[in-house]
């Protein structure tokens, strides 16, 4: 262990606290800016449709993206004041209630900082002062954005998941071969691979579904985040990854269905499974595998 290892973590936690707090904005907004791109494009195709009429929320004059306008209370509209607005921290401060109107501050907000901070710093002291720690890190701040957007509103936004699976491939050229302990896929070809494989699984799933059916089961935000996933982790992950969420899915699927927290028909989103199944597969996979020896069907391409 390199002396200066448990600092590096500390630092990492730190920052993945500031980067949970852009990530609360990431999962508010984005979906809110697609809905207003959609509106737009609706207005330009069918002019009077129902789907082009302005809806509640930000007036779709005003400027609206990421880092405009800053961020308020959702009840008062209040802006959130500089110490108020310190990663989990400020949220304990002001004991979860907006400091103008004491409207309660969900406490999805602080539990997304936390997640990130400990992720962040866990993945640091797992793969240590590396190029691939820092990709990691990255990988899992994209993973932890996706879940939560997908959980609120069973989409997978394009505009993460098609730069996570491009940043796969464009990390594999430039940093393989890595290191025996990297979670990484071993080579190039390992990653593109994976990218297809995963991609033209998921869809084969979703085609066979539909014609059996009549129903769609799944997205293709689904079929890109696997390919996205296994760009980075190589073609070797594939079944780890695709057995992990699959079984917890399917699981946590019929315990809803069976408490009546969820209708038969809903559709389930399958996103954040996948996204839980690829971080398991990028910390733990070299364990995984030597635990569950089946799981190593395929062999490295080299
Ligand atoms: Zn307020």
């Amino acid at each position: 262990m390199q002396p200066a290892l448990p600092l590096l973590a500390a630092f990492a936690g730190v920052l993945g606290l500031l980067v949970g707090s852009f990530l609360n904005v990431v999962i508010y907004r984005l979906p809110l800016m697609m809905e207003r791109e959609w509106r737009e494009q609706c207005r330009a195709l069918f002019p009077g449709s129902d789907a082009a009429a302005p809806a509640a929320g930000p007036a779709d004059t005003a400027a609206f993206n990421l880092f405009v306008p800053r961020s308020g209370c959702p009840a008062c509209k209040a802006q959130i004041k500089a110490r108020h607005n310190i990663p989990l921290f400020g949220w304990l401060w002001l004991r979860g209630r907006c400091a103008a109107c004491g409207v309660a501050i969900p406490l999805r907000y602080p539990v997304i900082e936390a997640l990130s901070g400990l992720v962040s710093a866990y993945l640091v002291w797992r793969f240590g002062y590396t190029v691939d720690a820092a990709a990691a890190v990255l990988v899992s701040w994209a993973l932890i954005a996706l879940t939560v957007i997908d959980l609120d509103h069973q989409l997978l936004p394009d505009t993460i998941t098609v730069p996570l699976l491009w940043a796969g491939l464009l990390f594999q050229l430039l940093a393989a071969p890595h290191a025996p302990t990297s979670p990484f896929a071993a080579s190039l070809s390992d990653a593109v691979i994976g990218a297809m494989a995963g991609y033209l699984s998921l869809w084969l799933v979703y085609q066979g579904f539909r014609l059996a059916t009549g129903k769609e089961g799944m997205g293709y935000g689904d079929f890109k985040l696997f390919a996205a996933l296994l760009a980075w982790l190589g073609y070797q992950m594939f079944l780890p990854i695709l057995l992990l969420s699959a079984v917890t899915g399917a699981v946590t699927g019929i315990a809803l269905i069976v408490l009546g927290r969820h209708g038969r028909r809903e559709p389930i989103p399958f996103g954040p499974y996948l996204a839980a199944a690829g971080f398991v597969a990028m910390a733990w996979g070299e364990a995984l595998l030597t635990a569950v020896p089946f799981l190593r069907v395929f062999p490295p391409a080299g």
